[in-house]
């Protein structure tokens, strides 16, 4: 027995090494799959899940299943976090979705202009013509904003029928022309049923490095009141020194 058991040791201790080997080979791919799909929110999930090398039918299986399982998921994930940052009416960013990008907006710019809008006496559009008409305004409205700026601008719907336009490296002067522009343009378009609208507007530019942005929304929101106490139809420039402030009236 001894004698046998002597001879056989070898091939026994070979075999049982060649097996753990084979094992940790086989076992290998399913920890790896098991590692990267523990990590879900890691946003290269995916192409580490496909980096996994499956090379019996099993893992290949349970790879795709894991595979599908994931892009379905960040699709979903992808599609939820765009609906929290986006009007639904108007498809602009909200005022989650601004503040969201709005670091990075600032991010190399040596001047940023705000220009914030809100229509005239909008109330009436909605007591007179009803409350989907209002709704198309507002949508018709946000798609002229959208498509006269450009992809570096943030354009926002930040309430009921206001938006703010965050404008990365525009200037003071710049900003006045294109809100002058605009308010003309709107005061001249033609909508649906209610026909004609004005929009009030309070424009300043401030630089990112000096000035808290939330010190330069206040401040556009201050040049839109003044807008409104002015008459309405009008853009008001507020820069942070006071006198240089000017007003712009309507023709
Ligand atoms: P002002 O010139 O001072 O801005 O007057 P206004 O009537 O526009 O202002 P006010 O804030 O009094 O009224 C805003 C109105 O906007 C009241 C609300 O019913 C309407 N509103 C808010 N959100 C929506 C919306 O999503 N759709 C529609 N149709 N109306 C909305
Ligand atoms: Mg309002
Ligand atoms: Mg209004």
């Amino acid at each position: 027995m001894i004698d046998v058991t002597k001879k056989s040791a070898p091939v026994l201790l070979i075999t049982l090494f060649m097996i753990t080997l084979l094992t940790i080979y086989i076992a290998k791919p399913l920890r790896m799959l098991g590692l990267a799909a523990s990590r879900m929110d890691d946003p290269d999930v995916i192409s580490k899940i496909r980096a996994v090398s499956s090379w019996y039918f099993e893992v290949e299986h349970l790879k795709r299943v894991i595979l599908w399982g994931t892009i379905l998921l960040h699709k979903r994930i992808g599609k939820l976090s765009s609906q929290a940052h986006t009007d639904p009416l108007t498809g602009l960013l909200n005022r989650r979705g601004l503040h969201e990008n709005i670091e990075m907006s600032l991010l190399n710019n040596s001047v940023v202009s705000v220009i914030v809008i809100d229509i005239d006496h909008f109330k009436n559009v909605n007591d007179t013509y009803g409350h989907d008409v209002g709704d198309e305004v507002i949508k018709m409205l946000g798609r002229h904003l959208k498509t006269n700026s450009r992809k570096t601008d943030l354009i926002c719907r930040t309430g009921g029928e206001e938006f703010l336009m965050l404008l990365p490296g525009i200037d003071i002067h710049l900003a006045v022309v294109i809100a002058e522009r605009l308010r003309k343009n709107v005061a001249e378009m033609s909508f649906p049923i209610c026909q004609h609208i004005t929009i009030s507007i309070g424009v300043t530019s401030f630089l990112p490095k000096e000035v808290p942005i939330d010190a330069a929304l206040k401040t556009a929101d201050n040049a839109l009141y003044r807008a409104k106490k002015a008459g309405r139809n009008k853009v008001i420039v507020q820069d942070i020194p006071e006198d240089l402030a000017l007003m712009l009236h309507k023709d």
